[in-house]
């Protein structure tokens, strides 16, 4: 399983169009029992994991 972290800093200097968005195995963010905390690399704010379910087709993913 992946998950997607998104920097929600609006004044982030991410030269895009968007904002900037990182995605990790769950294994890699998931230490023991705590998650990671994940800055982004633009603006050192912290970046938060994205709510919306990516379930494009198939019940079972
Ligand atoms: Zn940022």
């Amino acid at each position: 399983m992946e998950i997607k972290f998104t920097c929600k800093n609006n004044n982030c200097s991410h030269p895009g169009n968007h904002q900037f968005e990182m995605t990790f195995d769950e294994e890699t963010i998931m230490d023991a029992k705590n998650m990671a905390s994940i800055f982004c690399p633009f603006c050192k704010a912290e970046m938060f994991p994205a709510s919306a379910p990516d379930n494009l087709d198939g019940p079972n993913g």
